[in-house]
């Protein structure tokens, strides 16, 4: 704390008893401690989490950042969480979000906005919507957290925090006891100070669970075991791919980026142009999808088997189901129920559909590109010319500040979207994605590689961190 400056310590203690450990009813971050099982000698030492708050843990509040889930009280721990605990660590604290994961900001949340600890004198956003878990890591109030991503929602913040984000490949980690909002997009993922840490919290966590359907079986995950084995390399083939060249960049993101791909050219990799033209209508489809699977998730949310319950609005099954959702759901989850509902009914023609087939041709298009085949395929071809990962920004920009990303938000809620145009591939196709923080130009630069190939993603990180 000496280091980041007392006054600052003073807002950061005050910010995150309210909002990052954001116990609506009492300081959760001491709460947590006392309610769980002491940290004991374990793979990772005696190190202590903290779980964005849409993971359940047993015991404390679980709340999505939601007024609709202001009292809820899990009867279980996600299964992240009790993999951490088997292996000794201690959670201490669960992090603010953008209300069900929706935003990029964290601006969403009913608990109010968390601040980025990276800006002394300046309310800036930390990105979202995983905001509070990448704060958390970034004034060290524990050695990793633990966030989810559903189109960029731990490299986003990460990048804005100037600390690492991983999201490996979709089913790798088990999804069990994360509060959905898009199941087949959903990833749990780690943030942390350094890759080593990212890679060795990840090694505890991905494993098969056969309480989570779309966990990745065991056969798979030998198969990937074993290419991995016979294929590992320490001189990459780096593809940039045209399509992520942003013209916005600042002249510091600029010049860190031309200094990362020299020091890449300089320790032997290989850089190559490519082209995924299947980006440039990614957001389009991510909203379509990501909405529509948001609608269908949502509506457990009724006020009567759980959720806010208004004691006022009791006269009718219809009233009590309509009024809760409009008083517990705050505006940006209400209008991706509205954008979903109409994506799935029969007057949008055939719009859900329509994003599918982009989502099956952006994954074809990265299969051709990366040497390692898609283990998800019957057919395993490797590119012998393929590259092993890919390069991109995390981000168009540094951290907004609050009242600039509010108020550019409210004159067009889709500024806001656009922020995830450089994430939302990965998470489309499922890839593994990491964002390094690039320290003079407050943003991250990513990389993504094949999927399940999350070794050599993990390896090529260390190599530019
Ligand atoms: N910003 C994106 C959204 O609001 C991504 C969020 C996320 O990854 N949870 O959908």
């Amino acid at each position: 704390y000496s280091r980041i400056g007392s006054s600052f310590c003073n807002t950061l203690i005050r910010y995150l008893s309210t909002y990052v450990g954001i116990d609506p009813h009492n300081s959760l971050i001491t709460k947590v401690e006392s309610s769980r099982s002491s940290g004991k000698s374990g793979v990772l030492g005696d190190t202590s989490f903290i779980a964005k708050d849409n993971i359940t843990t047993k015991g404390t509040f679980t709340t999505s950042g939601s007024l609709m889930l202001s009292n809820y009280k899990s009867p279980f721990d996600a299964t992240v969480v009790d993999l951490l605990e088997e292996a000794g660590l201690k959670l201490i604290g669960k992090a603010n979000l953008d209300e069900f994961g929706m935003g990029s900001s964290n601006t969403n949340s009913y608990y109010g906005s968390t601040l980025n600890p990276l800006y002394e004198n300046e309310e800036r956003v930390p990105g979202g919507s995983s905001g509070g878990s990448a704060a958390a890591v970034a004034a060290s109030l524990a050695s990793f957290s633990l966030g989810t991503d559903t189109g960029g929602s731990v490299r986003l913040p990460a990048s804005y925090c100037g600390v690492i984000g991983f999201k490996p490949s979709y089913g790798r980690i088990s999804r069990w006891g994360v509060i959905a909002y898009a199941q087949s997009l959903d990833t749990v993922g780690i943030l942390s100070k350094d890759v080593a840490l990212a890679e060795r919290v990840f090694n505890v966590l991905d494993k098969y669970d056969d309480k989570d359907p779309t966990s990745l079986p065991e056969s798979i995950r030998t198969q990937v075991e074993k290419h991995q084995h016979l294929s590992s390399k320490s001189k990459f083939v780096i593809g940039i791919p045209q399509e992520f060249i942003l013209e916005d960049l600042t002249a510091q993101a600029r010049s860190q980026w031309l200094q990362v791909l020299v020091k890449l050219l300089k320790a032997g990799h290989e850089l190559k142009p490519i082209s995924i033209p299947s980006i440039k209508k990614l957001l389009s489809s991510y909203y379509t999808l990501a909405t529509a699977e948001a609608a269908s998730n949502l509506s457990r949310f009724d006020g009567a088997r759980y959720g806010f319950n208004d004691e006022e609005v009791k006269e009718t099954a219809y009233k009590t189901l309509t009024e809760n959702r409009s008083k517990g759901f705050g505006p940006e989850v209400q209008r991706r129920i509205l954008l979903g509902n109409y994506t799935l009914s029969s007057e949008s023609g055939n719009h859900y559909l329509k994003a599918n087939e982009l989502r099956q041709r952006l994954v074809g298009e990265f299969n051709e590109t990366f040497r390692f085949y898609n283990p998800l395929l019957s057919e395993y071809v490797s590119k012998s010319n393929g590259c092993d990962i890919l390069i991109s920004p995390t981000s168009i920009d540094p951290a907004p500040t609050i009242d600039e990303y509010k108020s550019k938000s409210k004159e067009n809620f889709l500024t806001g979207y656009i922020n995830d145009i450089l994430t939302i591939p990965a998470s489309l196709a499922g890839l593994p994605a990491i964002s390094i923080p690039l320290p003079a130009a407050k943003q991250g630069i990513q990389l993504m590689a094949q999927y399940g190939d999350d070794k050599t993603l993990l390896q090529a990180a260390k190599s530019i961190e």
